[in-house]
């Protein structure tokens, strides 16, 4: 090794670029920053080739005096910090002072700007480091900075750079990232002359999320607002029916700043537990507001990442606020009105049949693996419903009508007159969620009763099944599933939680003993609680094909309605579906 010397700037900037500047996305957002915390109320963004070729940013913001052109940029030159102090109390985006310093040593860079107020403007150019003099321009107030051809001098960073539809996604990622939090200003995207996005000043958040993904999300969203300790919750949580396959659309913002946070996201995900199915994930957008002694956002190069001083609270907190705006909102799924979007499949519009509930019911069959998941019980509900004709008549007397009334249909459906117009229900779905509240509430309250076999009841499975069902005997005790080694590969089976009533408690077990095997690699404790909770509730409630007595019903429905939250299954699917009076006025054509 040779001597250690001190790093030429343009070095020390290409450094720090490769940390910054990671891509076209990586320098909009580093320009929108600026022009944002220059105060600015329009921001244009014109790009070619996905940014590649050309990233402009004009802004009608506070400029910068000619005489600090150079400074801007220069490494650690910022006007945004004074001290160390400040560091801890930022009301700015930027505060590093290296994003221009770092653009300008691997691009070719112009930076034009005209403070207001001021006779002319300036501009100065900086191409992979090497810095121009100052020269007069003629511009309008404001600043306008001009990025060509990226990476030009650092060849091995250009060829990571993806096709321009590639780059022009991660582009407006962060531009919806900067245009969300930023109300009040007007922005503006273009790619190869076309327009992208044009967000005015006056759209709020809402007009905004609408803009950006469109009515359908915009109108399942639910408002949260909140307020604990030194936390302060804004935004929106969509309908668990709006649910994606990836977390792209769950968007955090913490003072106005868009953050990645694992915790964050854990609330997130706790409060739509039970409400999703499995690998799906929720729609949101919350802002978190923080005192700046609460937060730091000086951990990450882009600061995408904050920590903050009260991880727990904050991720319980939210968790809780969110969850409760769901259980609050009624999720009953609604009949969509024919001018309504439709994505889902059509599905042909069956005559109903319609049966009084006769008595008495038959025995429930033996459990089988729930029959009731097919690609037909996920579609739309037929968009007519149109009854049999001549109408629906009783084939005989009806008992006493269970309150409120009620009709089965097709052994599966349970028709109930409700003032606003006519609930569909699927006696399973309501069933299985009705159980799972009970078993989470009870769990949650330490007062999860078991249910002791006189006479424990033998299971014999493989060696390895029995040894893995014995490695989790705690959390199986936990809910109430009492298990010991017998010898050989034999387990008895002692209790089993109360709540799942009178079927068998065998076949209970072996669906717990085959969700153990199909993992590879076990959740943590809470998420397989949970999993095993929805699995028991899934085999313990009654299935489609299950005749119901009127005493049946009318207990389901009379525990509709002291469960709160009984609008999805824990699967995710609807338990209910309402079809208003007015649905059905439009669609006889009555209005
Ligand atoms: P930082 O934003 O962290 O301060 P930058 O390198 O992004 O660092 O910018 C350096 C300085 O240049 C800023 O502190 C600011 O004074 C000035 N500046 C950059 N862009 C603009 C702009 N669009 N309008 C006004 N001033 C700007
Ligand atoms: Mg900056």
């Amino acid at each position: 090794m040779g001597r250690i010397q001190q790093l030429p700037a343009t070095v020390v900037n290409q450094i720090a670029a490769g940390e910054v500047i990671e891509r076209p996305a990586s320098v909009v957002k580093e320009l929108l920053e600026n022009a944002i915390d220059a105060g600015s109320t329009r921001v244009d963004v014109d790009v070619e080739q996905g940014g590649a070729d050309l990233i402009r940013v004009v802004d009608d913001g506070c400029g910068i005096h000619a005489d600090d052109l150079p400074l801007a940029l220069s490494n650690h030159a910022t006007s945004k910090l004074r001290g160390a102090d400040d560091l801890f109390r930022i009301g700015t985006l930027g505060f590093r002072g290296e994003a221009l310093a770092s653009v300008g040593s691997i691009a070719r860079l112009t930076l034009q700007s005209r403070p207001a107020g001021a006779a002319a403007g300036a501009e100065v150019a900086c191409q992979g480091g090497q810095l121009a003099a100052v020269r007069a321009w003629n511009g309008a107030p404001g600043t306008r900075v001009e990025v060509r051809h990226l990476f030009f001098n650092v060849p091995v960073r250009r060829k990571f750079l993806r096709g321009p539809a590639t780059e022009m996604s991660h582009l407006s990622e962060a531009f919806v990232r900067l245009a969300l939090p930023h109300l009040g200003l007007h922005l503006t995207l273009r790619h190869n002359g076309k327009l992208v996005h044009d967000v005015p000043g006056a759209a709020g958040l809402l007009d905004r999320i609408g803009l950006f993904f469109g009515r359908a999300v915009r109108e399942q969203l639910r408002a949260v607002e909140a307020q604990q300790g030194p936390f302060t919750l804004g935004g929106y949580v969509a309908d668990p029916g709006c649910e994606r396959g990836g977390p792209q659309m769950q968007y955090f913002f913490v003072n106005g700043r868009w953050v990645r946070d694992r915790l964050l996201s854990q609330a997130l995900q706790d409060a739509y537990r039970g409400l999703l199915m499995t690998g799906r994930h929720a729609v949101a957008f919350l802002f978190v507001e923080v005192p700046p002694e609460h937060v730091d956002v000086n951990v990450h190069p882009t600061k995408a990442e904050v920590r903050f001083r009260d991880p727990e609270g904050l991720q319980h907190f939210l968790a809780e606020e969110v969850r409760g705006r769901l259980q609050a909102q009624d999720l009953t799924g609604r009949l969509r009105g024919p001018d309504a979007p439709d994505d889902r499949p059509k599905a042909a519009a069956p005559e109903p049949t319609f049966d009084f509930v006769p008595p008495p019911a038959l025995p429930p069959p033996e459990p089988s693996p729930a029959p009731v998941r097919g690609a037909e019980r996920q579609t739309a509900p037929p968009r007519e419903a149109r009854p049999a004709s001549p109408l629906p008549v009783p084939r005989r007397e009806s008992p006493p009508a269970p309150v409120p009334r009620a009709l089965q249909a097709h052994d599966l459906y349970l028709l109930v007159e409700v003032p606003e117009g006519v609930l569909v229900i699927d006696q399973h779905a309501l069933h299985e969620r009705i159980l799972y509240e009970q078993l989470r509430e009870r769990l949650g309250a330490g007062n999860l009763e078991k249910q002791r076999l006189l006479v424990p009841e033998p299971v014999d499975l493989p060696a390895h099944q029995a040894a893995l069902v014995l490695e989790h005997e705690a959390a199986l005790a936990e809910l109430g599933l009492e298990v010991e080694a017998f010898g050989g590969s034999t387990v008895l089976l002692h209790s089993f939680p109360a709540v799942l009533g009178k079927r068998t408690p065998q076949a209970i077990f072996r669906a717990v003993v085959d969700y153990l095997l199909t993992k590879e690699k076990l959740p943590d404790r809470e998420q397989l609680l949970n999993d095993l909770m929805a699995l028991m509730a899934c085999h313990a409630a009654v299935r489609a094909g299950d005749r119901l007595t009127p005493g049946e019903i009318g207990e389901l429905l009379a525990q509709r309605v002291r469960a709160g939250a009984s609008h999805h299954c824990p699967h995710g699917r609807p338990t209910s579906l309402l079809f208003t009076l007015h649905d059905l006025e439009r669609q006889f054509r009555r209005v």
